[in-house]
C-alpha cells in the first residue's frame, strides 16, 4: 500500500484532472495486474466492487475508537485533530505511531477487508481492524481508513479512474467506460483492458447496471425545449428498482445497487411469470388497489358480466412515500404488512431482453419491447392477467397492463406547455410527485444524469442535502436528536447550508437518533458531528447569501420534507445547483 498511498498523496496535491489521470495511469502500469485491479477499486473509494453485496459493517464510532486506542490518545485529543483535518483517515495518518516493518501490500489489505466483512460480531470485526491498522504505516493507514469510510477525498471520481485505465492500457476511454458500466466492477474492467479484451466484456445477469437519472426543470416550457418528441410519465414517489429475471429467478436492486428482493416478496413472484430473460427498470410504490381490481379478476374468471367490464380499467393509485417507508429495510415481511401495505412495481423501462442489451435502442423501441414482454407473461398458473386500460393512458399500442403487483407505467404525450401543465396537475391529483419527461429518441445511459430525462416536481425549490451535525430538540423532543445541520457538495467537500428542526415523524426521529448516536464522529456535547451519510430533502421559501454557513448561502424557512434513504451522500446536491437556484430567484 505504500506506493498506493504515495500516489494518492500526489493526486490530492493537484487540481488538474489530466495530471491526476496521468498519476493513476503510471501507478497502475507499475503494478502487476492483480494489484492494479484491486487498486482500481480502492481508487474509486470502495473496499469492494460496486456490484458485490459485501460490506465491511464497521461503524465510524468503532473506527474512531480503534484509531484513538492505537495512537494512545483520548477521544477529546482525537477530536482536536479531527477539527483540524475534517477526515478520520487524515487524522489516522497524523496520530498513529511510526512502524519499522514493511507495511502492508494491496493484496493483503484486500484480503483483510474480506475477512472483516465476513467476521460475525462487533468484537471480531474490531479485532481485525486493529490488526489491519497496526500492520500498516501511518500513511497507509490514512488511506485504509479513507477506503473503509467510502471516500478518499482526493478529488478522484470513478470516471477519472476509467480514463486512467484507458491511458495505462492504450484503450479508448469510451470502451473502458462501457465495459465498466456492463460489469459494474472497475477492477474486472481493468483486467479486460490489460488483456486487450474490452470488447468482450458482457453484461451479467444479477449484476446491477447503473440507473439513468433525470435533470430537474423549472417550467413546462423548459420541459419541452430539449427534444422534439416527449414521452410523459407520472413521477411516482417510491423507490427505484432494477429487476433481473432469468428462468424464474428474480432479484431486485435499489438505486444504490443493493439487493432488496427480500423486502418485496410479492414482486419476484409476479415477475417470475415473464417468459424471457430480462432486466427491467421501474419504481416500487405502496399501492392502493381499488375494489375494481378485485373485480378484474372476477371478470377475467367470467364471474362479472361484460356490461360491468368498463369499471375494471382503474389501475389504482400510489400511496404516499411515508406509507412505503414502513416496508423498507426489512428482511422479513409479515403477512400483516403484505396485506396492509401492498406494493406495486411500476415498470417504465427495459435494459435487456432475451439475450439482447436494449440500452442502445431509442426509448420508442424500448417501450415497444417492454409492452410485448409484459403482455406475453405466462400468467395463468399464478392467476395474473393483462387487462386493457383507458386508451388515453396508452402508449402506441394503446395498452397498459396490470398483473398482480406489476404495472406498466402509463405513458402520455404532450405537444404544448399547456398540455404538460395539465398532465402535471393530473399527476398531482393522483397523488404523484410530478412528471418525468423523456426523449423518445434517447438511449438509456446508465449512471448518467443528462437532459434526455427531465423531472418536474411539486416543490421547485427543494434540495437533497447531507446531514453533518445533529442537536437535541426542545420540549418533548429534548431526548431525541431532532435538529439537523445539513450540507451540499462543493467539489469533494461538504459545505453547510442550513439547519432545520425535523419535520419527520416521531418514529423516524427516534430511529435516526439511534443511528446518529452510533455514527457520531465528534461529541461537542451540545452538538454531535455525525458521519455524513444521511440524505434528506429540504424545502425552503427562498435563499440568501450569508456568512452564517460555510457554503456562503442560507435558506429561508427550511423544512425537512423527508428522508432520502434511496440516495447516497454522493448523490446530494451541489453548490452549483444552489448558485443556479439563487440566480434564478433574483
Ligand atoms: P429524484 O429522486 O428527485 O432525483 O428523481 C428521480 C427519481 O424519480 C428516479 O430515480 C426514480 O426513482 C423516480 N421516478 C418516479 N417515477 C419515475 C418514472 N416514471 N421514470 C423515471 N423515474 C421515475
Amino acid at each position: 500500500m505504500r506506493k498506493f498511498a504515495e500516489t494518492c498523496e500526489q493526486i490530492a496535491g493537484t487540481t488538474k484532472k489530466l495530471v491526476k489521470t496521468a498519476l493513476v495511469a503510471d501507478y497502475l502500469k507499475s503494478c502487476g495486474v492483480d494489484e492494479s485491479a484491486i487498486s482500481a477499486v480502492f481508487l474509486s473509494g470502495q473496499p469492494f466492487p460496486v456490484w458485490e453485496e459485501t460490506t465491511l459493517q464497521v461503524g465510524g464510532r468503532s473506527l474512531w475508537q480503534i484509531v484513538a486506542e492505537l495512537a494512545g490518545k483520548s477521544s477529546s485529543e482525537l477530536a482536536g485533530e479531527y477539527r483540524r483535518h475534517g477526515d478520520l483517515g487524515a487524522v489516522a495518518g497524523e496520530v498513529l505511531p511510526k512502524r519499522n516493518g514493511q507495511g502492508l501490500g494491496v493484496l493483503e489489505a484486500e484480503s483483510m477487508f474480506r475477512q472483516i466483512a465476513a467476521a460475525r460480531g462487533a468484537a471480531a470485526k474490531v479485532g481485525l481492524v486493529r490488526e489491519l491498522l497496526s500492520r500498516a504505516t501511518p500513511l497507509e493507514a490514512k488511506y485504509i481508513v479513507k477506503i473503509m469510510t467510502g471516500d478518499l477525498r482526493i478529488g478522484l471520481k470513478e470516471s477519472l479512474v476509467e480514463e486512467a485505465i484507458g491511458k495505462a492500457y492504450d484503450a479508448a476511454p469510451s470502451d473502458v467506460q462501457r465495459a465498466n458500466m456492463l460489469l459494474g466492477d472497475i477492477g474486472e474492467t481493468l483486467r479486460f483492458a490489460a488483456a486487450r479484451r474490452l470488447g468482450e466484456a458482457r453484461m451479467r445477469m444479477f449484476h446491477p447496471l447503473g440507473f439513468m437519472l433525470a435533470s430537474p426543470i423549472e417550467s413546462a416550457g423548459e420541459g419541452l425545449s430539449y427534444f422534439p418528441e416527449a414521452a410523459v410519465e407520472d413521477k411516482y414517489d417510491g423507490v427505484r428498482a432494477q429487476a433481473h429475471i432469468s428462468n424464474g429467478e428474480v432479484k431486485i436492486f435499489s438505486r444504490t445497487r443493493d439487493e432488496i428482493t427480500e423486502s418485496f416478496p410479492e414482486i419476484p413472484e409476479a415477475l417470475a411469470g415473464l417468459r424471457r430473460e430480462a432486466i427491467l427498470d421501474g419504481e416500487i410504490v405502496a399501492w392502493e388497489y381499488p375494489a375494481e381490481i378485485e373485480m378484474t379478476k372476477e371478470i377475467l374468471d367470467g364471474a362479472v358480466s361484460p356490461a360491468d367490464r368498463h369499471k375494471a380499467v382503474n389501475l389504482g393509485r400510489a400511496r404516499p412515500f411515508s406509507v412505503l417507508q414502513q416496508r423498507l429495510g426489512r428482511k422479513k415481511v409479515s403477512e400483516k404488512m403484505l396485506r396492509e401495505i401492498p406494493v406495486a412495481y411500476l415498470v417504465f423501462d427495459v435494459l435487456y431482453a432475451d439475450g439482447e442489451l436494449t440500452i442502445d435502442c431509442a426509448l420508442k423501441k424500448r417501450a415497444r419491447i417492454l409492452d410485448e414482454l409484459l403482455a406475453e407473461r405466462d400468467s395463468r398458473p399464478r392467476g395474473y392477467r393483462t387487462i386493457q386500460s383507458q386508451p388515453k393512458l396508452a402508449f402506441e399500442d394503446e395498452q397498459t397492463s396490470v398483473a398482480g403487483s406489476i404495472i406498466r407505467a402509463p405513458v402520455f404525450r404532450a405537444a404544448s406547455p399547456e398540455q404538460l401543465d395539465e398532465l402535471f396537475l393530473a399527476a398531482q391529483a393522483r397523488g404523484n410527485e410530478g412528471l418525468m419527461i423523456k426523449n423518445l429518441d434517447s438511449t438509456y445511459s446508465p449512471g448518467k444524469r443528462g437532459k434526455s430525462w427531465l423531472k418536474m416536481k411539486r416543490e421547485l425549490a427543494t434540495l437533497d442535502v447531507v446531514v453533518t451535525a445533529v442537536e437535541y430538540g426542545h420540549g418533548k423532543r429534548i431526548k431525541v436528536l431532532s435538529d439537523y445541520t445539513f450540507a451540499v457538495w462543493n467539489g469533494d467537500r461538504l459545505v453547510n447550508i442550513g439547519k432545520a428542526y425535523s419535520g419527520l415523524t416521531d418514529a423516524d426521529i427516534r430511529e435516526k437518533t439511534q443511528w446518529f448516536l452510533e455514527h457520531t464522529i465528534e461529541d461537542q456535547e451540545f452538538r454531535l458531528i455525525v458521519e455524513p451519510k444521511i440524505v434528506i430533502e429540504v424545502a425552503f421559501n427562498n435563499m440568501m447569501k450569508s456568512e452564517r454557513h460555510d457554503s456562503g448561502y442560507a435558506l429561508r424557512f427550511p423544512r425537512i420534507v423527508r428522508l432520502r434513504p434511496d440516495k447516497s451522500a454522493e448523490e446530494a446536491d451541489t453548490i452549483e445547483r444552489v448558485a443556479e437556484i439563487y440566480a434564478r430567484q433574483k
